[in-house]
């Protein structure tokens, strides 16, 4: 699969259409879901043109990679989401429902989010 230019958070890099900004840096540009599943859900998207956390991990440079990393830290501790804790989720492909085709990280927060997915998957 190639990168598809015309995908949303491209469209939201570029400035084409209007995001929720909680954080920028050289790395990472961090927003809150439009969908939101939890009373905190930032979406943190890099900078460069990657699929997804497969492709950018396998693909993107140290330097865009920690960037990245780090950037997400930051976004958790402006938010100041240490304490209460929260969860970081990266869908990557059809069996993970991924629906916009830019690697991005939800940080979901803010109340007990339960378990990590429903039970009874592995049965
Ligand atoms: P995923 O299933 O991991 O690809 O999730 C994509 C996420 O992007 C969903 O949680 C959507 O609610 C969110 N989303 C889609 N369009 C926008 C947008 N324009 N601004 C903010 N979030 C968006």
């Amino acid at each position: 699969m190639n990168y598809d230019t015309d995908n949303i958070f491209a469209k939201i890099l570029r400035g084409e259409i209007p995001s929720d900004k909680v954080y920028e840096d050289d790395y990472a540009l961090a927003f809150n879901d439009i969908t939101p599943q939890a009373p905190v859900h930032v979406l943190v998207i890099p900078k460069g043109e990657y699929i997804s956390f497969d492709d950018f991990s396998a693909t993107g440079s140290v330097e865009e990679i920690s960037g990245f990393y780090q950037a997400v830290q930051k976004v958790a501790a402006q938010l100041k989401l240490q304490d209460d804790g929260y969860r970081v989720i990266s869908n990557m492909g059809a069996n993970a429902h991924q629906e916009v085709m830019h690697y991005h990280l939800h940080i979901l927060a803010g109340c007990d989010l339960g378990r990590m997915i429903k039970s009874g998957l592995a049965e």
